[in-house]
């Protein structure tokens, strides 16, 4: 017999969750707003995305592809995979929350980092489940310290490599090494939100452990490189058991015809995420030596973001910086939830916003 309350009652755990908290978009009386806060594209989506989008329009009344196979083809295709091996969703988030869902019940426990991301945390509570934060080591994932947590409860291991809102990257060589030392009932999820900007010998974004393991998933999206966040279209490349396991439970409608399209259109235009990546190195390099000379600290960023830190001393932390750029229409993003209280997060953003930013920051570091 279940007792019976005043009212409904949530899953123990759920009300101790702190709800995702997006990041700002408005600067009250400021004219011209740049939004640099969620890591967003500042070159927008391929032009033939837009017009495949504009096409899907035509046929509302259809149910979408439950299978969404021009989607799945189109990115094996672009990516060199097997169609069977992918599986689409409304943003990587949900694909999380569905390996949360289905491998996390109360008593497991999930690990993740000390500075990684909070969509993490916040699905394996929701799953009943704990998680386990162990600490990075110079802003990075530190593969030693999540190996020493493994516990016969824990089921999952989240790293998102490159980070957010850190920007470092983990090299193969170490991630397979922590591949190595997981047991094999355990899923290594990588997170690959921002492979396709990484240019470095030594990253990779986890294709090869995929494929020659049954224990390894990772998750990619569109809202960032390709510029369809408003869309919300990821996609994981795992091993079939594991799929399997998730198309038990996925909607069977979870992507919408108009995602399905614009995202198989987006990535064969690789020539476009090419030209992005061109411009964003470009800014990293930029943005990263402006604001070193203006005295702050950039984390080392393989990203489209920039973590800043700011000076430990009255007038010029953090929220002092963040409140002077909002006034000036340069909306960042704090990180105080990720562990960082004294540091800001920029997105790179147009060239005018740039530009802008840097100013702002020469004269908050000089007034
Ligand atoms: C932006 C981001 C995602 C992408 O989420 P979507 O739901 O696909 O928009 C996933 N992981 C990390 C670490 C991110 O920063």
């Amino acid at each position: 017999m279940s007792i019976v309350t005043s009212e409904p009652v949530p899953r123990k755990g759920i009300m101790d969750i702190a709800a995702y908290v997006p990041g700002k978009e408005h600067a009250p009386g400021v004219a011209k707003v740049y939004k640099l806060s969620s890591n967003e594209t500042p070159l927008g989506p391929s032009p033939a995305a837009i017009e495949a989008f504009k096409q899907a329009a035509e046929k509302l009344e259809i149910y979408p592809d439950g299978q969404a196979v021009a989607l799945r083809e189109a990115i094996a295709t672009a990516y060199g995979l097997n169609a069977a091996n992918i599986m689409c969703g409304n943003g990587s988030d949900e694909l999380l929350g569905l390996l949360c869902h289905v491998y996390l019940g109360d008593g497991d426990e999930a690990i993740i980092t000390e500075h990684g991301f909070l969509v993490y945390k916040i699905q394996i509570k929701g799953a009943g489940a704990t998680p386990v934060e162990v600490k990075e080591k110079d802003c990075t994932v530190d593969v030693d310290a999540i190996l020493a947590a493994v516990t016969d409860k824990t089921k999952l291991v989240f790293i998102a490599n490159p980070g957010n809102p850190t920007g470092t990257y983990v090299p193969v060589s170490e991630i397979r090494r922590l591949h190595a030392g997981l047991p094999k009932n355990v899923i290594l999820v990588l997170d690959a939100a921002y492979a396709e900007y990484v240019r470095k010998n030594d990253y990779e974004a986890g294709l090869e452990l995929v494929s020659s393991n049954k224990n390894v998933v990772m998750c990619r999206t569109f809202s960032k490189v390709y510029g369809l966040a408003a869309l919300r279209v990821g996609w994981m490349y795992a091993p079939a058991g594991i799929l399997d396991a998730l198309n038990r439970v996925r909607g069977p409608f979870n992507m919408n015809s108009g995602a399905i399209a614009a995202g198989a259109a987006a990535v064969r235009d690789q020539a476009f995420v090419d030209k992005a990546v061109e411009y964003n190195l470009l800014w990293q390099d930029k943005l990263t030596h402006a604001f070193t000379a203006l005295g702050l600290k950039v984390t080392p960023s393989v990203t489209n973001f920039l973590l800043v830190h700011f000076p430990d001393v009255d007038g010029k932390r953090a929220p002092e910086a963040d409140e002077f750029l909002t006034s000036r229409g340069y909306i960042l993003r704090a990180v105080k939830g990720y562990g960082f209280p004294n540091a800001l997060r920029m997105t790179i953003g147009p060239e005018e916003a740039n530009r802008g930013v840097i100013e702002a920051l020469g004269e908050f570091m000089t007034r």
